[in-house]
């Protein structure tokens, strides 16, 4: 009998209960597929444990994701609390559960469904056959350093400090080799080391630790020439490592190679096996209660769980390939349906998937 593994669910607001139930009703199909076992635990998180609890996250619910394996993540926030004090607003528990869970880096997927191709802004033949992750440092560089003004020769002046240790570096260059070992073992390092001190030292340490990994192909690559070379060649691309401002930016570029928000999954690690994951989309107010949101977001950051934290990347494939079949036979959500009078709900599209899913 397999290991039960326990899941955290924290839905959240708006659509979030709606997509996170598609990816439950997902692994729940993984069970009886690959006789893996999981246990789901619900807990109150973002705008309606404010309502319920007072707070965004209350300690329960970190208690539970903490003795967890995984988190699963729906989304927060909404208009009945856009005009709360920063303490009471649904976003600070987002801030708040990746620092208390130790969450040092974001994982973001970006893969072009060749049934979807139409949807992007690029040409079809240079956006053929993309399938990249983006893995950003999340808890270091400029955002985190000290920030003060100052008077100068010049009047007012404002400075941002971009810190980075060689043991951040370090954790977060291993898990991106770790990462690009289980996929197809290309490593693109992004810094802009021609100028930046903070860069230089990633550098070394890149090169320092790419001889654990010579199973890797590694490439460094400045920040700029980067961002170019992703609406150059982006199928070139397999993993790409970066500090967190770049990361920032860069997986924000990559993510519209894709097309539609409904589609984007995430991950954020720390140390050992566990994370969190969650679509990139927020809460999605305009549409919460119709049952018309996009799942697949959730559902494909479920199947990052699956990769990332439990190792059963036969069960990831599944749920991967299945979305695959599920939008070449022409089924779609209303975000990403040319004919939107065929398209289909959220629970026909969770359906669909799980329905497709088949061992492999
Ligand atoms: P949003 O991502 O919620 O929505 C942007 C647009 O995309 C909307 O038109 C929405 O209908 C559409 N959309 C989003 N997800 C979709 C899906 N799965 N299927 C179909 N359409 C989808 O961003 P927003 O409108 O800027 O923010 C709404 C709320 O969500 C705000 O309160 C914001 O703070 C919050 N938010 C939360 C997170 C999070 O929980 N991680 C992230 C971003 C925004």
């Amino acid at each position: 009998m397999a290991e039960v593994k326990k899941i955290a669910v924290i839905a959240g607001d708006g659509i979030g209960p709606e997509v996170v139930n598609e990816a439950i009703k997902v692994l729940k199909r993984v069970e009886e597929l690959y006789g893996y076992r999981f246990e789901f635990e619900h807990g109150l998180f973002g705008g309606i444990a404010i309502d319920e609890k007072g707070t965004p996250l209350p300690d329960e619910t970190l208690q539970m994701c903490r003795s967890a394996d995984a988190v699963l993540l729906g989304a927060v926030g909404g208009p009945k609390w856009d005009n709360n004090p920063k303490e009471l607003r649904p976003e600070t528990g987002l801030l708040g559960i990746r620092k208390e869970l130790g969450l040092f880096s974001n994982l973001r997927p970006a893969v072009v469904f060749d049934c979807l191709i139409e949807a992007s802004t690029l040409k079809r033949e240079v956006l053929e056959g993309t399938d990249l992750i983006v893995v950003r440092e999340l808890t270091g560089g400029i955002y985190f350093g000290d920030k003060f003004r100052r008077e100068g020769p010049g009047g007012e002046e404002a400075v941002d400090t971009s810190v980075y240790s060689v043991m951040e570096v370090e954790r977060i260059v291993r898990q991106a080799f770790e990462i690009a070992r289980k996929r197809r073992k290309k490593l693109a390092s992004v810094d802009k080391a021609n100028v930046l001190e903070t860069s230089r030292l990633w550098r070394e340490t890149v090169n320092r630790i790419a001889p654990e990994y010579p199973d890797v192909e590694l490439e460094h690559i400045l920040v700029d020439n980067c961002a170019m070379q992703l609406l150059r060649r982006p199928a070139s691309f397999d993993v790409i490592v970066t500090e967190n401002m770049f990361g920032d930016i860069l997986s924000d570029e990559a993510a519209m190679l894709t097309g539609s928000i409904g589609m984007l999954a995430s991950a954020s690690l720390g140390e050992g096996s566990f994370g969190l994951y969650e679509p990139v989309h927020g809460s999605a107010p305009d549409i919460a209660g119709k049952g018309i949101a996009n799942p697949l977001a959730t559902i494909l950051s479920a199947a990052m769980m699956l990769r990332y934290t439990f190792n059963y990347a036969d069960a990831a494939d599944s749920i991967e390939k299945a979305v695959q079949d599920v939008l070449n036979a022409g089924h779609r959500t209303a975000d990403i349906a040319v004919d939107s009078s065929k398209a289909i709900s959220t629970e026909q599209m969770g359906s669909l998937v799980a329905e497709h899913m088949r061992k492999v």
